[in-house]
């Protein structure tokens, strides 16, 4: 009877512990093309929705697409409160994407957290997007300390923790690789997003056009890269002008990683952010961490891109060392660098 009891309070001990360290949070991702709305707990993703803008013509135009955020949120947050196995007041924390990206997207994400954190009480956590696809990485894969490549639309960077905070070892000088893509494709009249349309067509090219391979350290430039690459679109067919700027651009991408990795004997490299997506950069970057002896880990192709889970998997983190943002100090940082966050949850 005795046994029973004391082993009925452990028991009950450990759930209380458990359900300290695993917090469900709800995260919101909103910095430019995608609302995301997810809510998690510990590593576990219950509700995952998204809705992502596609420009009827152009690039992303900051205003259209904060004004569809504004519409979808709504719609979805309906969607997600309705599908979750317990009541809402179980939420612990509302995380958000506060920087960096689209002033106007951003405020409106920040907007949509405010309200729920007031109506329902509970804390708001300031999320920085960038860090949020590493730390996606960092639960949803087995890489504890990686050098991260972070691809994306609006990024691109060699990212790794050191003394309290990841630093940022090399990035682009100009555009991203997303948006650098995007770009071309656009000029092919490829559909929105480019990227995956160039991954498909490069692999029916086969001829290696010249394109300026611009890298300096640990950084590189694709702009240049990209007004070369339409000036080949004259001459040359789009499924070889797509294989050229695909080998051109992965090459710089190698080129940097490895570099870093040499420097920083990591014993993992990641590959997160939308791009991360594409196969042949993957087995790129593979074959440079397989040249270093280091471990490889690309996030799962349907996380890559923006997503609220990842939002709350960093949210977690900060709920988890008391960093909740008061509603006075949740204004949006729209060019928020990764190296500018003090990271208390990684020893
Ligand atoms: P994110 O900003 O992280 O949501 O990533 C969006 C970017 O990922 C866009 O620029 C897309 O073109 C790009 N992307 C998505 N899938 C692929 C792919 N398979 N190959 C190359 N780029 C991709
Ligand atoms: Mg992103």
């Amino acid at each position: 009877m005795w046994l029973m009891w004391i082993y009925r309070i452990l028991i009950l001990n450990h759930e209380i512990s458990m359900a300290s360290i695993e917090p469900i949070i709800l995260g919101l991702e909103g910095t430019a093309h995608t609302a995301g709305v997810a809510v998690i707990k510990g590593r576990e993703v219950i509700v995952n929705e998204s809705a992502t803008y596609f420009p009827p013509q152009g690039g992303i135009h900051p205003r259209e697409a904060a004004i569809f955020l504004a519409k979808e949120f709504p719609i979805l947050i309906d969607k997600v409160f309705k599908r979750l196995p317990f009541k809402i007041d179980k939420i612990d924390g509302i995380a958000f994407s506060q920087g960096p990206g689209l002033g106007p997207c951003l405020r409106t994400t920040a907007t949509v957290a405010r309200a729920i954190s007031l109506r329902l009480n509970i804390p708001l956590l300031g999320v920085n997007h960038c860090i949020a696809h590493v730390e996606l990485g960092r639960t949803v894969t087995p890489v504890d300390d990686p050098l991260v490549l972070y691809v994306s639309g609006g990024n691109t960077q060699l990212i790794t923790f050191l003394n309290g905070r990841y630093r940022v070892l090399g990035e682009t000088l100009d555009i991203a690789i997303g948006n650098a893509l995007d770009t071309l494709g656009r000029e092919m009249n490829l559909p929105h997003p480019g990227g995956p349309h160039i991954e498909k067509q490069a692999q029916s090219g086969n001829k290696l056009l010249t394109l300026p391979y611009t890298i300096k350290g640990m950084s590189f430039s694709f702009s240049g890269m990209v007004t070369a690459a339409k000036k080949l679109l004259h001459d040359h067919s789009i499924p070889d002008v797509c294989y050229s700027f695909q080998e051109y651009t992965f090459a710089i991408l190698a080129e940097a990683t490895e570099r870093a990795l040499s420097c920083t004997k990591k014993p993992s490299v990641l590959l997160t952010g939308g791009v991360a997506a594409n196969a042949h950069l993957q087995t790129i970057i593979q074959k440079v961490a397989q040249e270093q002896d280091t471990s490889f880990q690309a996030v799962p192709r349907n996380l890559a891109g923006d997503n609220g889970v990842m939002i709350a998997f960093a949210g977690t983190h900060l709920f988890n060392t008391g960093k909740i943002l008061s509603v006075e100090d949740s204004q949006v940082k729209p060019r928020w660098r990764t190296d500018q966050v003090q990271v208390g949850w990684i020893e």
